[in-house]
């Protein structure tokens, strides 16, 4: 059998034109999908040997799990409900409501990647714009310590760079491309021009191109020591200003680097400043395949995107303090949930030491460094493929992926629900 119009749901593209073909419960062929996205839909079904649930290891029914797992998160002080960016917001839904009634933390994934993003976007705003207009209107395009080709392989090619679109009807042809880098990547043989830049120097970078853009005198003595030449900087800054239509899209060599949270706040405001001129848009190239749809259910039922903490029974929002790698570093976290998430391969190591001394539950679709650690592990169906629900792509679209095949397991959105249900009770 074959489905078309599939939505990959394995990075933040959300490729929907994915054709797949099925045999029993296994899609055989991914058609369509890139290397990432096909070992996605073609490994689905590696765990199915699992139990559905495991305690100290050991296989359990599914209610053995969720009564020993909202044992350990009743009781706990100080529990912190992580993860949640591979997916669906019906399931992100469960889980906040899980932390409310907890009065736990609640973080997920943007908190290690474009957490600094939505930080500058609450001080400098969003001039954003859909991949459908940068499809369609786009003929300036910076990638800004970003490398598209290896971490979102289908993004040049659907959206961004070699689509033709409505004022582009020549695709490649009527764009120019700009890869910023600190070194050379994969992604610099689509560019018309890569500009190398030292670690560290982006916001300064910004600053200037910002000064270029408002026409103010910059002396070449100030731009010394940028590592980036006065004539590369000023060419920039007047193809910033005379594009028709020009899109900056930054990585997390950008918001993970020095600055983070002001390097992309200084991005922004040289792209608000640029509206003055043309029109020009701003998108994180956002990683895991529902990490935005994160960011929106956390915002509409919470007020905030990530770090967040019910202790006082409304939520309160601090990054810093209530980020994930921060509650585990002062030692306070006495219980975690992970969701969909592998923290334990993935967390600096002494957030990891944390992880190994307190009662750990993870629920994932494989199995991981996580799910082998934890206490109380659950194996759930992959949203997407074997569940359906709501996913939402970088530019905060939100796309439905229906269910393909059937699964032994239950949905991550059934999982937390029923422990939600049984927290509720133990907590009267
Ligand atoms: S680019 Fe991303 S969403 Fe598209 S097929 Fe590849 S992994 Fe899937």
């Amino acid at each position: 059998m074959q489905i078309e119009a599939v939505v990959c749901a394995f990075c933040s593209c959300l490729c929907d034109d994915i054709t797949v073909t099925i045999e029993g419960d296994n899609i055989i062929q991914a058609k369509n999908a890139c290397a990432l996205g096909k070992a996605w839909f073609l490994d689905h079904s590696k765990t199915q040997a699992l139990p559905v649930a495991r305690i100290n290891r050991l296989a359990a029914t599914l209610e053995e799990g969720i009564d020993a797992a909202a044992e350990f998160l009743s009781n706990a002080r100080y529990p912190v409900v992580y993860g949640l960016s591979s997916t669906s917001c019906e399931a992100q839904q469960k889980a906040v409501e899980l932390a409310e009634t907890l009065g736990s933390c609640i973080d997920c994934c943007t908190s290690v990647c474009h957490g600094p993003s939505g930080m500058s976007m609450q001080s400098i705003g969003e001039p954003t714009c859909t991949l459908g207009e940068v499809k369609n209107r786009a003929d300036l395009v910076i990638y800004w310590g970003a490398n598209p080709a290896e971490s979102h392989p289908r993004h040049m090619a659907r959206y961004a760079v070699s689509p033709k679109g409505m004022l582009v009807p020549n695709g490649r042809k009527d764009r120019t491309v700009v890869m910023v880098d600190v070194r050379p990547t994969l992604s610099s043989r689509a560019a018309d021009l890569s500009l190398i830049i030292p670690p560290g120097k982006d916001f300064e970078i910004f600053w200037v191109l910002l000064a270029m853009v408002q026409g103010r005198v910059v002396g070449q003595d100030s731009v010394r020591d940028l590592g980036i030449t006065y004539e590369e900087l000023t060419d920039l800054a007047e193809r910033m200003k005379s594009c028709h239509y020009g899109v900056l899209f930054y990585g997390q060599g950008l918001t993970q680097s020095a600055g983070k949270h002001m390097n992309a706040a200084a991005a922004s405001l040289l792209v608000r400043e640029l509206n003055k001129f043309t029109r020009f848009a701003i998108l994180p190239m956002r990683g895991h395949g529902n990490v935005a749809g994160m960011d929106n259910v956390m915002t509409w039922q919470t007020g905030y995107p990530f770090a967040v903490n019910f202790s006082r029974g409304y939520p309160r929002f601090n990054p810093g303090e209530f980020t994930i790698v921060d509650v585990l570093n002062r030692g306070e976290v006495d219980a975690v949930l992970t969701v969909a998430s592998d923290p334990m391969a993935n967390l600096p190591k002494s957030a990891v030491k944390r992880l190994t001394e307190v009662p750990l539950i993870a629920i994932d679709t494989h199995e991981s460094q996580t799910t082998r650690a934890a206490r109380v592990s659950f194996m759930a169906a992959t949203a997407g493929i074997s569940a359906g629900g709501t996913a939402y792509r970088m530019d905060n679209i939100p796309l439905y992926m229906n269910k393909l095949v059937s699964s032994p397991f239950p949905s991550d959105e059934e999982i937390l629900g029923r422990l939600l249900a049984r927290v509720k009770e133990l907590k009267g």
